[in-house]
């Protein structure tokens, strides 16, 4: 296995990305989230250079590499202080076509989607009166001809309003005798007729959530991606390598060094904040949290080749757990070095001239501690990856 930080494997990449990224600076991101935008012309220029089609082979028009590649991608530019939810999103969610999808799926979709023509970037799982407990879903998938329809709701579902396709999971078999065992794996054009996209707005004035509403929604049989009723275990390596990517080791490192700069400017007790020793603590915990972290990762991108294709590696709720532990720990010392100055409500309203209470670091520090509490709730709440983990890892 190969321990050197995926930054180290892959530096010449991660070289040619931070060059990208800084081509695209924190007032650019501001102006997004003021505006309320999804970032096309970040995403542009990876798709252009290629780094969002890394895990997408050759023969598709990607680069065929190994998810520590993309794992490097996506930590430069987290460390970058750039937003990769969207390339997250690109990156991983065509990995169940690949693994699962028919030939002709891979050859019609996988090119459009390395070439970012296709945005294949929604998972359509969570329903109102379903989260944990998938198998409980409802949405329903009726098979008429040549045609399923669909009628049912999602929701929290992320990035739907920017999505050309989503990946759907339906109910395709009431009668099933498990709850899990009736359920398929539809791709939805987003164009279709019948379909209606609601965002929800977040703690921090984002909408990057939205409920999606299926409303006798015609979607050809051609879309079924790998068996009928099997949907379930496809969905389960889908989330599997959504939460490798929560890990956001790049996300912690870049928030850690913002705590530290924030540190030696804020002062308390007649001291600089970062020569306070019970501040240091907390930081060097974190660090250290954050390194333990960063080496799991590692070990659960190098057993990638080792795992017959299209199976979840269940570490990766280890992953999930802790990356998202040490995120909301990293927005909580960030809230504490901000100190009062992070209570004033100050909304960034696009067009506002209104001065700033406190450093101009001091706005977004409440909203986003608030908007992280999400981090240990979606991909599978950190309850339900303990429960993968006392199960697939311990054997209990
Ligand atoms: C920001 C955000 C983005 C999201 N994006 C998407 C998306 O793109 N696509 C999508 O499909 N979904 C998405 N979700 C939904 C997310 O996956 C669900 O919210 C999550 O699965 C939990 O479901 P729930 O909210 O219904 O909570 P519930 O399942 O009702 O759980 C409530 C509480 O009970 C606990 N609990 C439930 N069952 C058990 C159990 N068996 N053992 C122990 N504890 C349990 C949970 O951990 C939680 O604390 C997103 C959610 C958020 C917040």
């Amino acid at each position: 296995m190969n321990f050197q930080p995926v930054s180290v494997q892959h530096a010449e990449i991660c070289e040619e990305v931070r060059k990208l990224c800084a081509r695209f600076p924190a007032p650019y991101w501001r102006a997004c989230d003021r505006e309320r935008r999804y970032p096309s012309e970040f995403v542009a220029a990876l798709t252009e250079a290629g780094y969002l089609a890394v895990l997408i082979p050759e023969a598709y028009g990607g680069a065929g590499l190994p998810l520590s590649a993309a794992a490097a991608i996506l930590e430069t530019i987290q460390a970058e202080g750039c937003n990769g939810a969207a390339c997250h999103a690109q990156m991983y969610t065509m990995g169940t076509l690949l693994r699962h999808g028919s030939e002709a799926q891979k050859r019609r979709y996988l090119p459009e989607i390395a070439a970012g023509r296709l945005r294949l970037q929604a998972f359509g799982v969570t329903e109102p009166t379903s989260g944990s407990d998938t198998g409980a879903l409802r949405t329903t998938a009726r098979r008429e001809g040549d045609h399923y329809v669909v009628n049912g709701q999602k929701t929290w579902t992320t990035l739907a309003q920017y999505a050309d396709w989503i990946f759907c999971l339906v109910r395709t078999n009431p009668e099933a005798r498990k709850p899990q065992e009736g359920i398929s794996f539809l791709l939805i054009d987003m164009k279709t007729p019948g379909i209606t996209v609601r965002p929800i707005q977040t703690f921090d004035g984002g909408f990057e959530i939205n409920e999606v509403f299926f409303d006798d929604v015609k979607v050809p049989v051609a879309n079924l991606v790998g068996q009928e009723n099997k949907g379930w275990d496809y969905a389960k390596f889908l989330l599997g390598n959504e939460r490798t990517g929560i890990a956001r080791v790049g996300t912690s490192k870049e928030r850690i060094r913002r705590i530290k700069e924030i540190a030696a400017r804020e002062r308390r007790g007649g001291q600089r904040l970062i020569d306070d020793p019970f501040f240091r603590r907390k930081i060097v915990e974190v660090e250290m949290e954050l390194k333990a972290l960063e080496i799991t990762q590692l070990r659960v991108v190098a057993r990638e080749r080792h795992r017959s294709p299209g199976t979840p590696d269940p570490a990766s709720s280890i992953l999930k757990i802790k990356g998202s532990e040490i995120q909301q720990a990293t927005t909580e010392l960030l809230l504490e070095a901000v100190g009062p100055y992070a209570m004033p409500y100050q909304p960034a309203e696009a067009g506002s001239n209104e001065g700033v209470i406190g450093p101009d670091y001091a706005p977004p520090v409440a909203p986003t501690y608030f908007n992280w509490r999400k981090i240990s709730i979606y991909g599978g709440s950190n309850e339900i990856q303990r429960n993968i983990i006392a199960k697939a890892i311990l054997g209990l």
